[in-house]
């Protein structure tokens, strides 16, 4: 028998009562039997492990159980055991005058109140990316009082970023996205911290950069990242925040330590350049708005510990449809990074698209006359060239034209005489393009085509050319195309 004192904005989970008398030996005990008596008080204090927040200390008398021996300090029927709340710095308010008038509507609501919004300003929020997913997500958790904003992101801000990444303004254009991030988020909370990681995540620094952080917010584009992603937040035991676009489908989900991860969902990643990067695909600004602030909003709930996180479902949204559905998502026991028997200990990089040509072809290419090099107006050395200048060797028996592209995008329209060799392909295929004729790779804006014409070049075959915009700055000049099997 104990007496355990709860803080008074906790009385009205216990009938009222500031001190409960609760049977145990051990605090741990004792604190179990006040949580079973009043369920609502346990939803407030401990947390989905079953573990008591964070922002709690409990004393024995006048002594911190810290010092004593934690939860399994003994306590008898004299015992006093309090509960009090952790204060920032050990004293002083728990939010300012203008913290308070600042989120005063977070406060409003039964499931935040002060204490929940000490709980965000203590909270540190990793976002992987400051892009589509990235920028409404770490906006509105500036906005919220989310106290520590990490973000990681290597890349610069570019013209064609701005139609979704609103992060980034037209002025910020060429500037690294973690500075540009910075400057905007403290511009719209000066109260808060926001620390900078200007690198690619990889297998390398994945463990070291998720560590210090409580929640992770995934916005990143590409497989490899989202892999090591997700294996250093199971390895870490951290939450993970997940969503990624394709078009207009989204598919988003919340990954609890325990609770499987996106490898129990898809235990290996799609061939190499097999699906298209939102770069290559296209999407709508606001379907990246719509998924970044539903990530924004898991992220408060976990921090919170309120409402239901799908931590155990996926979802799923259709912009053009307009639907969401959710499917029922579990743990799965043979996961090679969550399992039982788990084969993945670190994460790792994919391996890369681009392996050399087998020795004898590279042999064979070193020896073959190179062809003269493309009579481009741009600059003749060029390792891209752009349509207009070389619109004229569309059905020149001598110039190859290879489309990268998946089957179902170059059946819907492609440059007529152009020869499909998908990129998840490209490396196996090398021996079907003549390295005696130049090539000019195409894909949809660019970028996938610039990849195989690097393969190639690597390779050995030196007049790969990469037909810079892709097919979007062809269409854009109106230059000629095959569609459904008749020229247009
Ligand atoms: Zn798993």
């Amino acid at each position: 028998m104990a007496r355990i004192f709860v803080p008074s904005v906790y009385r009205k989970h216990t009938e009222d009562q500031s001190a409960v008398d609760v049977r145990g030996t051990t605090v741990r005990h004792a604190l179990d039997e006040l949580f079973h008596r009043f369920p609502a008080l346990a939803e407030t204090m401990v947390d989905e492990d079953r573990e008591l927040r964070s922002y709690y200390n409990i004393y024995l008398g006048d002594t911190n159980i810290q010092d004593l021996s934690g939860l399994d300090t003994q306590v008898t029927e004299a015992s006093e055991v309090w509960v009090l709340l952790a204060m920032a710095g050990g004293s002083g308010p728990l939010l300012s005058e203008a913290e308070l008038t600042r989120y005063s509507r977070n406060i409003l609501l039964g499931e935040v109140d002060v204490l929940g919004q000490s709980a965000l300003k203590e909270a540190r929020v990793l976002l992987i990316g400051a892009g589509g997913l990235g920028s409404p997500a770490a906006l509105y958790l500036a906005a919220a009082g989310v106290g520590t904003l990490g973000v990681v992101d290597g890349d610069r801000v570019d013209l064609s970023n701005l139609q979704r990444q609103v992060l980034h303004t037209t002025a910020d254009v060429g500037r690294p996205k973690v500075d540009s991030a910075r400057e905007h988020l403290l511009a719209l909370n000066p109260h808060i911290d926001v620390r900078v990681h200007p690198v690619l995540m990889d297998a390398q620094n994945a463990l070291e950069l998720i560590a210090p952080y409580d929640v992770i917010v995934n916005g990143c584009d590409n497989f490899t990242t989202r892999y090591v992603v997700n294996d250093a937040c199971v390895i870490l035991k951290k939450p993970l925040v997940d969503a990624s676009i394709l078009m207009w489908e989204a598919q988003a989900s919340v990954y609890m330590p325990g609770k499987g991860c996106y490898r129990c969902l898809y235990p290996t990643p799609p061939p190499a350049d097999s699906v298209p990067s939102c770069a290559e695909a296209g999407v709508i600004g606001a379907m990246a708005g719509h998924m970044g602030t539903w990530q924004a909003l898991e992220t408060v709930k976990i921090i919170l510990g309120a409402g239901s996180v799908a931590d155990d479902r996926l979802v799923l949204f259709n912009a053009l449809a307009g639907t969401y559905r959710t499917l029922k998502r579990r743990r799965n026991p043979s996961c090679a990074v969550c399992g039982e028997q788990p084969t993945i200990l670190r994460p790792y990089d994919l391996p890369q698209y681009c392996q050399a040509a087998p020795a004898d072809l590279a042999l064979e290419l070193a020896e073959a006359p190179a062809p003269p090099p493309l009579p481009v107006w741009t600059d003749p050395q060029a390792d891209d060239v752009r349509p207009a200048d070389v619109a004229s060797f569309v059905g020149v028996p001598d110039v190859q034209w290879i489309d990268v592209r998946e089957s179902y995008e170059f059946d819907r329209y492609h440059i007529p005489g152009s020869r499909h060799i998908p990129m998840s392909e490209i490396t196996q295929r090398f021996r079907e393009i003549d390295p005696r004729q130049p090539a000019i790779l195409v894909c949809t804006v660019g970028q996938r085509s610039a990849r195989a014409s690097y393969a190639l070049r690597r390779a050995g075959f030196r007049r790969a050319y990469n037909l810079r915009g892709g097919l979007q700055h062809w269409i854009n000049e109106q230059l000629p195309l095959v569609s459904g099997g008749a020229a247009r």
